[in-house]
């Protein structure tokens, strides 16, 4: 039973870059939002922090040995937490009926479940985890079309042609088409390597690749935005979100990263959401959708911007691109070999077992090589996303 009329909220990935922004959000707005679980997968100290601080109903770990170890140091500590263990309790906090909001922020395809057990259970989904989106549109648009659910972006340029999206908006089960849109302009700041030497691309290090020159993110969505496969999981993204063919996103490099993305209608009228590069202002968006609620981020002051630039990107410098765009256009069975095989690599980057040129050319050898597999269900997705991982490892050895 709920005891009071704030919105109860899961927020599955926690410990990551994403929880904390959203935990910030929360904690300005406590009598608008409680905290029923917090998920996350094998950082038991920082679950552990986060519990102590906001005392939510249930942690839930991942990993299994992890939840054994959080359920230890909560028990000493006289916790009321209740702890979970193993991805079929994130699913279950997902979809648990005291349950309003669902905040999807874990990385990677290991958010699937989760997110598709929420739409199933018709909640609000706040969409961090592209690569669930990415590898399973279809199939995640039709659970939250099907079961009545809410899906609303949290990724930055998602959220800001949401935003310059009235007709979007009007349904917010969005995934549906609208003729009065003529293309979506996708903004990129271009990472840290837009105008390094093409000729030291194989030397990046991985301390290089992390440092993004605009935003503060997890590890691996930091080395997909310095390849720029950041903006093609995005493309894919957009693709589902708002049922547009890839032919109408237009990807724009904004090195500022002012201006989160653009909308373009028919009459010639072009919309933007602009903004501090602070994820605090879409995830208040997000929690707050329809109304608007603080965020605590500094807001832009339009007198500090000197200028705009806007250019197109080289899909030679950042080749991740345009295998994201081979895939949008597929949208079958490419963008699964994509995402995994790309999981793979940057995992095997940030592990100093490949080279960051590595990440796109393993990738594409492996879309390649797996591009006649078929896909029917989501099962057969779960099983290309499988049999993708073992064959890009088998590149790594
Ligand atoms: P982080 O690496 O900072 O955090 C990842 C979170 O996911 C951690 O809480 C981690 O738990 C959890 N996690 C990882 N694997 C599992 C698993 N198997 N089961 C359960 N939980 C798991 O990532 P970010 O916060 O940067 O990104 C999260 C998602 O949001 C990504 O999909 C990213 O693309 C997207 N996104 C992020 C943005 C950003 O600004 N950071 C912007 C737009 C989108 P643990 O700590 O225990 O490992
Ligand atoms: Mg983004």
């Amino acid at each position: 039973m709920k005891e009071s009329d704030a919105q109860s909220i899961s927020l599955l990935g926690a410990t990551g870059s994403i929880g904390e922004s959203t935990l910030a959000v929360l904690e300005l707005h406590p009598e608008k939002f409680s905290i029923f679980a917090l998920g996350a997968n094998t950082n038991v100290k920082a679950l552990f922090d986060l519990c102590q601080k906001h005392h939510p109903r249930f942690a839930v770990m991942a990993d299994v040995d992890a939840a054994t170890q959080l359920q230890n140091l909560l028990s000493h500590a006289n916790s009321k937490t209740e702890v979970l263990a193993g991805s079929g309790a994130l699913d279950q906090v997902a979809s648990d009926a005291d349950v309003d909001i669902v905040v999807a922020a874990i990385v990677g395809a290991a958010g699937l479940s989760s997110t598709m057990a929420a739409a199933k259970a018709g909640k609000k989904i706040l969409l961090a985890n592209k690569e669930a989106i990415v590898i399973a549109g279809n199939y995640l648009l039709e659970a939250v079309h099907q079961n009545n659910a809410k899906l609303i972006p949290l990724d930055s340029e998602h959220n800001a042609i949401f935003q310059c999206h009235p007709l979007a908006q009007s349904k917010v089960n969005i995934g549906e088409s609208h003729s009065s849109v003529k293309k979506v302009l996708l903004t990129a700041s271009g990472g840290p390597f837009l105008r390094r030497e093409l000729n030291s691309f194989q030397n990046i290090s991985v301390k290089e690749a992390c440092a993004h020159p605009r935003w503060e993110m997890g590890r691996k969505i930091s080395v997909d935005s310095a390849t720029m496969m950041n903006k093609g999981l995005e493309f894919i993204e957009a693709c589902y979100l708002f049922d547009l063919k890839p032919e109408q996103i237009q990807v724009v490099i904004h090195p500022q990263s002012i201006v989160h993305s653009m909308v373009e209608y028919i009459d010639g009228s072009i919309l933007a959401q602009l903004g501090s590069t602070d994820m605090r202002i879409p995830i208040a968006h997000a929690l707050g959708f329809p109304e608007r609620i603080d965020s605590g981020a500094q807001a832009l002051d339009i007198f500090d911007i000197a200028k705009f630039d806007f250019i197109k990107p080289c899909t030679k410098r950042f080749p991740a691109l345009r295998l994201a765009q081979q895939a949008a256009s597929e949208k079958h069975v490419l963008p699964t070999i994509l995402n995994a095989a790309n999981e793979v690599c940057v995992n095997a980057f940030l592990n100093e077992r490949l080279s960051f040129t590595q990440i796109s050319s393993t990738v594409e050898k492996v879309m390649h090589d797996l591009q006649g597999e078929n896909v029917n269900s989501l099962a057969d997705i779960m099983e290309l996303d499988a049999q993708t991982r073992v064959a890009t490892t088998a590149y790594l050895t």
